[in-house]
Order: structure tokens, then sequence, then C-alpha cells
């Protein structure tokens, strides 16, 4: 089969390689589509901590099951939960896989879906609602992240929410913010095509370069503040204000994986006594939620930007990599 391989830092090949083996209790899936992740550009930079090459990447797809199994017969529509987690360690133990000791995932512990075929643990496939298109089935899980992101968080309806940046899970979040009964969702981005798309979503989206934080965050709330912040941007210059926007006894929510340590004024968190939470990606619950609310919300399509063939794997990492190009969710037609 065809396969984008990983070979080594900034260094991808499309290769014929042999097909998937398929051990006992996993299905044969034959790939439609699949996302490029921000865990996936690590990977190519070189930076994830586990992936080793040769690998094939990809843990955000959706496919066609190739043979009968338990659940599914031939030529189901289906995606996967791509958790790998081990089963036995505490948190597995007492409900919480999702933050397994060693938390695996398809395409970076093992091969993944940025091939013609995937070998997949059947209890990991979940059937595609018959409404939803193959290309929004591979946009499940980042949509998975932001569902998880509400839930575990005790997210309030009625709430007035500011989400910092508008990529993938950005838009996600705003997106499932709306389903899940957020009175008002300001976003805030510099680059001025994502400000574009959000603004086309129907939010309030500001470029807060040379904008004075303090004063935009009274304007908008009546001097209060914002009920809860979702930090879906993960860098220094959003770290220095979240502390600033939230309102007292304020929700701040960190989705983002930060690549780099930030600072954090933490004295203006103890004067607001404001909770901080961190989630991380997501149980099956949420996934199974996800694929369910996305048939009622139909922008979640607009944040999938670029679809390209296997055979332009690199034009693909080129488009996420290189700045201005517009490109938010890049996905392989497969
Ligand atoms: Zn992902
Ligand atoms: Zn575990």
């Amino acid at each position: 089969m065809k396969a984008i391989i990983y070979e080594g830092p900034q260094k991808i090949s499309v290769k014929n390689v042999a097909d998937p083996q398929v051990k006992s209790g996993e299905v044969l899936v034959k790939v439609s589509y699949a996302g490029i992740c921000g865990t996936d550009l690590n990977i190519y930079a070189g930076t994830h901590p586990r992936a080793k090459s040769p690998l094939i990447p990809g843990h955000e797809f959706s496919g066609i099951t190739m043979s009968d199994s338990k659940r599914f017969s031939k030529g189901t529509r289906v995606a996967a939960y791509p958790l790998l987690s081990c089963g036995h360690c505490e948190p597995c133990m007492t409900g919480n896989e999702h933050v397994c000791d060693t938390l695996g995932l398809l395409g970076i512990d093992c091969n993944g879906a940025m091939a013609e075929y995937i070998s997949v643990a059947e209890e990991k496939l979940i059937k595609l609602p018959d409404t939803m298109s193959d290309k929004l089935g591979a946009f499940i899980e980042p949509v998975a992240v932001t569902v998880h992101a509400l839930r575990e968080t005790g997210f309030v309806p009625g709430s007035k929410v500011i989400v910092f940046g508008c990529g993938t899970i950005g838009l996600s979040t705003a997106l499932t913010l709306r389903i899940f009964g957020a009175l008002e969702v300001t976003m805030v981005e510099t680059d001025e095509s994502r400000v574009a798309i959000a603004k086309s979503m129907g939010f309030d989206v500001f470029n807060p370069i040379g904008v004075n934080m303090e004063k935009f965050v009274r304007e908008q709330t009546d001097g209060i503040g914002f009920d809860w912040v979702f930090d879906c941007a993960g860098v220094q210059a959003v770290a220095d204000v979240l502390l600033d926007v939230v309102k007292v006894k304020g929700r701040i929510v960190i989705v983002a994986a930060y690549k780099k340590a930030a600072v954090l004024p933490l004295i203006k968190g103890m004067f607001k006594e404001t909770s901080f939470s961190f989630t991380r990606v997501y149980r099956y619950k949420d996934f199974d939620i996800a694929a369910k609310i996305m048939q009622h919300e139909e922008n979640y399509e607009k944040i999938i930007t670029h679809l390209l063939p296997l055979d332009e794997a690199q034009k693909g990492f080129d488009l996420l990599t290189t700045p201005g190009t517009g490109a938010i969710k890049v996905m392989y037609k497969i």
C-alpha cells in the first residue's frame, strides 16, 4: 500500500510499504481521509518525545471496514478512538484511561492512518452517523478535544466566554461552546485569514496587536471580566493576559499544548480566586458526543481548509509550517 512515512526530522516521503498485519481483535480499515494535527507537526519537526522513525503518522481519520467483524459488517464507514491506554495504571484503574500514565496514540506509538490501510482494534471503531460525510468523519477527533474541554471542566451554559486562538482547536472550541449554550463567545487571533474565518462563523473576533487588553475587557464585559477563558493558543503572549481577562471567581481552561514553559503572574489569580484547569485529549464518551453534535453545526467543515492526495504529503506539512498560507486543517483524501 501507499503510505506517508516519517523518516526523521523534517523528512517525510511517500512509499509503497507492506499492508498492515491484522492482529486478532483488529479490523482492517481502508482510509478515506486523514488529517494533519499539531502533534504530527511535532513529529515532523523531530521534537515529539515518543515518535520513532520510520513511522506512518495520522490519528485523525475516517475509513471503511474491509471485513465483517463482531460489531460491524464489511463496508461500514467508521472513525477510530485513537488512544492506547495500558489498562492497569492508577488513572486507568480509576476510570481515567485518557490520562493513562503511559498514554499512547495511533500514529505516534504505532503506525497510523496516513496510508491506504490501517488495522485498528475493533473496540476503538465508531460507526459514522449516516448523515456525516467521510471528510467530517476525520474531523471528529479534534471536535472531541473540545467536547472534553467543556464536559470535563463542567462548563456552565449562559456564560460569557473568550477563546484565544483561531486554529483548529480554537475554532472548534468556539463552535462547541455555542452548541453547549455559551451566551457570548469572543475570539482573539493575530492571523487575519483566521480572523476572517471566525467572523464568517458569526463570532466577535479581535486582533490583540496594539490593543489595551484591560480596556477591551472592560468594554466587552461591563467591567466584570469573562466568566470562562479558553486558551487554545499556548504562547507566552496569551499566558500574560489570561488572568487579566478572567472575572473574579472565573475559570481558565488551558486546552493548548504549551511547547515552552510559560510565566504566569499568579498573584492576579490569587486576588481573583481564579480556577485553572487543564484538559488532555478526550474520553470515549466525548468522541461519541462529538460525532453526534457535529451534525447540527455546518461551520465545523469550514475549518478544513485544504484537501490533498497522499502523493502531496510534503505540501500538506509545508502548508501548516509556512506562515501566511491560510491553512488551518489540512487533510489527505486517500
Ligand atoms: Zn489530533
Ligand atoms: Zn494506564
